[in-house]
Formats: structure tokens, C-alpha cells, sequence
């Protein structure tokens, strides 16, 4: 049996690469090949950065499926399924929207791959496959050994990805991680994570949980596991762990050289819209800032734009604080409605939704607002958060921020990649934005039928 993978690109710009920074080794896969038994061909095609061979001999296609990649994914199955091979879809924009995903597939998973793999592969080499696996609820995240072979040679960031844990313990209102594993946490063993790190050969880990810390004695005993490896790594995290000065302790001496950090909003209405006033419930931003760079961790910051008390003068002030406090990193996002979200759901009710589905429209681009704010028209939004990214990514203000030498070049090796990474994000601004969703390298994908029309939508 011949199965081929797919990692779904977001899409395209015209004549331009993929953005750099978004080219990660998809994990997911890494892990979906170690599920596969020996006599199982697999061929991965990272649709980021290579073209998929639709001709290329296989008996089952499988993608990985994100709200962002949903368009692009739809078109590679219908090219797939056009040719007589069977497609089968996972991940969370198909478990949030299952009724969705089986019109492009002829099975989808539900929640995780790991409890129902075997069953889909005993039915698909059969030719019985089931429309839907359900997964959910019958976790086991024991002995997850990725099989990294899979991405062959490469040019993926020079990070490896591990996981510690799936899904997270807070509710905020516009996050689809939380809404798929429903406010929940599960973790493998921290054993399991320091032999999947020494096995990789890997010094450089990024640990992709949703947040490494919404269990804080979780994150301790990950801690104490892997500071014997002498590795560095960088994780996500929630900041109210910021008064924690002994995790912060063990995060710093087991490697952690950075964080990124939800912060959202500087305003305190908006914190408590979207179900984040825990942020500053403590300490102030700027305390707890000051907590991090005590513990030489640089901060990544995140600020979403789009609520309701936002305005020109939130923008301003909001690049302002990430400039004053010498953030490591910062992204400046328009709020973005994710289906199966308390946001959707609320933006849908009040009518405020524009194109919805917004992420099946064939003219969508990365950057198009797709709501109605409250205080900004959907251009003045989209324009505010390229404002923000230029004023944050402009040469005074890296200048400014490197003389942060608790945290940002602490070292020179923070240096470097504190140089590397804020140049990356000066001069990726203009790619990121506008590339258009669902194009991929090929021009045209026989069986590429317009999706909206399958969903009754053109
Ligand atoms: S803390 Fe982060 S991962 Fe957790 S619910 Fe909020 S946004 Fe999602």
C-alpha cells in the first residue's frame, strides 16, 4: 500500500516565494509516518515549498487541514479524488467543521489520528473506508516517536519541533486551539519529550504547544527532564506565570531563551471581551515583562487589533509599549473570526461577518479584514496592523531594542538570531501580505472544480 501525505500551503503570492519564517517542518506529518506499519510505502509532498506530483502512482492521499489551508486543501483533494485516489482529511478546521471537510473527502478524522490510525488504514486497504474516524476522547499520547526521515533534505528553519502537550486549559474567546480540545490539557510523558529531543540530534528545539505553561507543574516537571540535555528551546506561553520566579528558574536553566506571549490588547475592555483579563489580573504588562527579562528570556508579544475599543490611538499606543519595552518580537494582527470560536459564533449573530465563509473565498488574501469593527472600517484595520509591523520592524526601533542586553543580546548568540529574525520580519512585511489563498505552484490541477460551487456558495 502506497500512502502520500500532504502538508497544505496557505497559498500564494504571484512570482514570489513562500514566506520563510512559515516554513517550519510540519510535525503533524512527522508523526502521522510513525503511525504508519513497515510494509506501507509513504511520500510526502510539503506543498510549501515543492510541487505535488497528482500523477505520481498512490493509493491514498492524506491531509492536514487548518482554517488558513482549508481552500488550498479542498483543491488538492477534488484533484486527487478526480483521479480515482481516495482522500482522507484531518485536523481541527475539520473536526470544528466536519459537515464541511466530508464534501471534499471521502473520510475525515475527527480530534486525533493516533486511536483510529490503524482502523483507517485496515479499511482503506480494504476499500471500506468510513466517512468519519472519531478520535475524540480516546487519547494516548505514550510513546509518540515522530519519524522525522520523512522530510528528507529539506530547507526547513534551522528549529526542530517537539510537543510536550496538546490543547490548553483557558478559555479565550477567539482561540480555536481551545475550542477544539475543549478547554482541556493532555500531555505525553516528559520523559517521552527529552528522548523524542535526543533522538532528533537536534540542539535547537521549538516546543509547540498552545501554551507550554497553562499547567504550571506540568511545565516544571518538563523542566527538570530535559535541563540535563543542555539544549536551548522556545515555547508558548501564557503570561501569568510572569510572578512564578522559580518556573521562570527552571524554564531559564533547562534552556528556554524565549517566549511568546499572548499580550492581545493594552486595553483592559478589550482584555475582558475576549476572556483574557487573567493577563493583567497580578502584575502589570510592564511588571511582568521585567519578570522575563530577570530570567534572560526574551518576549515574543502578540497584539490582536479588531475589538471593540480599538482605534487609531490603541494601535499607536500599542507599538509604542512594544518599542518602549524592548519586545524581542512582535506581531501585530488583525482579529481574525475562526470558525467553531465564542467569537464566530458572536460576529455571525450580530450580522458583522463579511464573505463568511471567509476562508472559501477564492479572492482571499492573508491581510483582508473579515468583519466589521467597531471603531475602524475593514481597510483602516488592515492598514493599522501594516502600520504597526513597519513601525515596529523599522531600523530605529531594532536599534533600539538590541540594547536590551538582559534578554535580547544577552549573548552572542541571542545577537544573532534576535539580528536574523527581526531582519526576516522587516523585509517579509510586503510577502506576507496579500498572498492569495488556496494558489498553489501549479497553474491549473485538472479536477479542480470551483469549491464554492460544491457548497452551493458561488
Ligand atoms: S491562552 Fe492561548 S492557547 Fe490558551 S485559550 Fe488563550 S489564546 Fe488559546
Amino acid at each position: 500500500m502506497h500512502v502520500t501525505l500532504i502538508y497544505p500551503s496557505v497559498g500564494r503570492k504571484a512570482g514570489k516565494p513562500y514566506v520563510r519564517a512559515w516554513q517550519m517542518q510540519p510535525l503533524s506529518m512527522a508523526v502521522l509516518a510513525s503511525l504508519m506499519p513497515r510494509e506501507v510505502e509513504v511520500t510526502f509532498f510539503d506543498d510549501r515549498m515543492e510541487s505535488i506530483d497528482y500523477d505520481a502512482p498512490t493509493d491514498l492521499v492524506v491531509l492536514s487541514v487548518e482554517t488558513f489551508t482549508a481552500l488550498r486543501a479542498y483543491r488538492i483533494a477534488a484533484a486527487f479524488r478526480a483521479r480515482g485516489v481516495p482522500v482522507i482529511m484531518g485536523g481541527y478546521h475539520v473536526t470544528l467543521l466536519p459537515s464541511e471537510a466530508s464534501q471534499f473527502a471521502d473520510a475525515i478524522v475527527l480530534g486525533d489520528a493516533e486511536p483510529v490510525w490503524t482502523q483507517v488504514l485496515e479499511d482503506a486497504r480494504r476499500g471500506t473506508l468510513q466517512p468519519q474516524y472519531d478520535g475524540r476522547g480516546k487519547r494516548v499520547l505514550s510513546d509518540i516517536r515522530p519519524d522525522r526521515s520523512i522530510f528528507g533534505r529539506r530547507r526547513y528553519q534551522n528549529i526542530t519541533l517537539v510537543e510536550y502537550a496538546r490543547g490548553c486549559n483557558f478559555r479565550c474567546d477567539f482561540c480555536s486551539i481551545t475550542s477544539f480540545h475543549k478547554a482541556s490539557q493532555s500531555h505525553r510523558p516528559a520523559q517521552d519529550v527529552a528522548r523524542d529531543m535526543e533522538e532528533s540530534g537536534s540542539r535547537r528545539f521549538f516546543i509547540v504547544d498552545d501554551n507550554i505553561v497553562s499547567d504550571p507543574s506540568k511545565a516544571r516537571q518538563l523542566c527538570r527532564e530535559i535541563t540535563p540535555l543542555g539544549i536551548n528551546w522556545v515555547g508558548q506561553a501564557s503570561i501569568h506565570i510572569a510572578e512564578d520566579d522559580e518556573l521562570l528558574e527552571l524554564m531559564a536553566k533547562s534552556g528556554c531563551r524565549g517566549v511568546l506571549i499572548g499580550m492581545e490588547s493594552i486595553n483592559q475592555d478589550n482584555l475582558a471581551a475576549m476572556g483574557k483579563a487573567w493577563n493583567t489580573a497580578r502584575m502589570s504588562y510592564a511588571q511582568s515583562l521585567q519578570q522575563f527579562r530577570k530570567h534572560g528570556l526574551a518576549v515574543y508579544g502578540t497584539f490582536v487589533f479588531g475589538y471593540d475599543q480599538d482605534n487609531w490611538d490603541v494601535i499607536k499606543q500599542s507599538v509604542a509599549f512594544a518599542r518602549e519595552h524592548k519586545l524581542f518580537l512582535a506581531a501585530f494582527n488583525h482579529l481574525v473570526p475562526f470558525p467553531g470560536t465564542p467569537l464566530y459564533r458572536r460576529l455571525q449573530e450580530q450580522g458583522k461577518l463579511l464573505g463568511d465563509p471567509w476562508w472559501l473565498n477564492p479572492l482571499g488574501r492573508v491581510g483582508d479584514v473579515v468583519f466589521r469593527p467597531a471603531q475602524l472600517s475593514p481597510t483602516e484595520l488592515q492598514e493599522g496592523c501594516l502600520w504597526a509591523r513597519r513601525q515596529f520592524y523599522n531600523w530605529r526601533s531594532m536599534f533600539e531594542r538590541v540594547r536590551d542586553t538582559q534578554a535580547n543580546a544577552r549573548n552572542t548568540t541571542m545577537l544573532g538570531v534576535y539580528l536574523g529574525l527581526n531582519l526576516g520580519s522587516h523585509f517579509d512585511i510586503d510577502l506576507r501580505q496579500g498572498l492569495q489563498l488556496g494558489i498553489g505552484t501549479e497553474s491549473t490541477v485538472a479536477g479542480n472544480e470551483p469549491i464554492r460551487n460544491q457548497l452551493g456558495l458561488a
